[in-house]
């Protein structure tokens, strides 16, 4: 079937697939369903993988250790490629963007050039006294925090993200509620984002946001948007995990047997394109994660004259599967 591809000619992932599974091509096929792009309007950018915390569902497999992140002559490419394109949201991620030392100037640069400019945060990064004029920037942009959070349950998220990461995740939450974000009325949007804390697929995410937004306000007076709840993609330190725990076949089957193909159409992919701490650019985070790269070679932000165009392939692999089962990684 046209416009699905696999393994693609020198993408060199090193990623090896499991033995017994299909191909998530051969999925898609056998379902009469074709994964290729609409048109681009979101532009996801990497900052790096430079991170405070190891969590072990990271596909990144960020951490203090890492030193790839995202210099000022990237940010100013990167800055070039979105004034040069329509985006309409432009979404800033890591590792831990709070930690990349130029990120006020990549948040400059990108603010005016889209209606929504979302940034990312561990909540654990957002501490010490630079944090305190990245805020004041945040708000004199109104840029939209989208904070990770796994669970309302101390001890379950600190198994996942180290101990004391949900303390310093809730004082960092009082605080942004206390600057408005979060807070009915001020437009000061702080939405969260919850994966589960095993080798299974998260609740859906109506329940979820239900028991978040309870718990958050009875444990803490915590207030937060929207909560939005994704499966842990098998790549990175959570691959290495449930490979570690012989997790590893029994979730790939959870992922596979829950593929749902009306899931298929609202794919990420279909309408973003994510650019890595160097500035190259991919179909997605995960497959930047995995090097895959669409066409034949890595293409820099600063060569691209046209975003690819509704119909253009899109590069998969099996971890696409976690973005297809239940109701979808979208
Ligand atoms: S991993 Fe998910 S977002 Fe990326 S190409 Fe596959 S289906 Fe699309």
């Amino acid at each position: 079937m046209s416009g699905i591809r696999e393994a693609l000619p020198g993408s060199g992932t090193g990623v090896s697939e499991a033995a017994g599974v299909e191909p998530f091509a051969d999925t898609l096929a056998r379902h009469g369903l074709f994964l290729v792009r609409d048109r681009v309007h979101t532009l996801q950018v990497n900052t790096g993988y430079l991170c405070n915390l190891r969590c072990r569902h990271c596909h990144l497999e960020a951490g203090p250790d890492r030193e790839e992140i995202m210099s000022r002559e990237t940010m100013a490419a990167v800055v070039s490629f979105a004034r040069r394109f329509p985006f309409q949201v432009l979404d800033v991620t890591g590792g831990a963007p709070e930690l990349v030392p130029d990120l006020p100037f990549l948040v400059e640069g990108l603010a005016p050039l889209a209606p929504r400019l979302l940034l990312r945060t561990n909540l654990s990064a957002l501490d010490g006294a630079a944090s305190e004029s990245l805020l004041a920037l945040c708000l004199a942009h109104r840029v939209v925090l989208v904070a990770s959070f796994p669970s309302t349950n101390p001890s379950q998220a600190d198994a996942q993200r180290g101990a004391g990461a949900t303390e310093a995740a809730i004082a960092a939450l009082k605080r942004l509620n206390a600057a408005g974000y979060g807070v009915e009325g001020t437009g000061l949007e702080l939405d969260l984002v919850s994966n589960p804390v095993g080798a299974f697929l998260p609740v859906s995410q109506k329940t979820a946001e239900r028991k978040f937004r309870t718990d958050l306000l009875r444990k803490w007076e915590v207030a937060f948007n929207h909560l939005y709840t994704f499966a842990n993609v098998p790549l990175g330190r959570f691959r290495t995990w449930l490979l570690r725990t012989e997790n590893h076949e029994r979730y790939l089957k959870t992922l596979v047997d829950g593929f749902n193909p009306s899931a298929v159409e609202r794919l990420m992919c279909r309408t973003l394109l994510s650019v890595s701490w160097d500035g190259f650019l991919y179909d997605c985070d995960f497959n930047l994660a995995v090097g895959r790269h669409p066409g034949d070679r890595k293409v820099h932000v600063s060569e691209v004259r046209e975003l690819p165009p509704p119909g253009a392939p899109i590069a998969v692999g099996e971890y696409c599967y976690a973005c297809t089962a239940g109701s979808g990684f979208t």
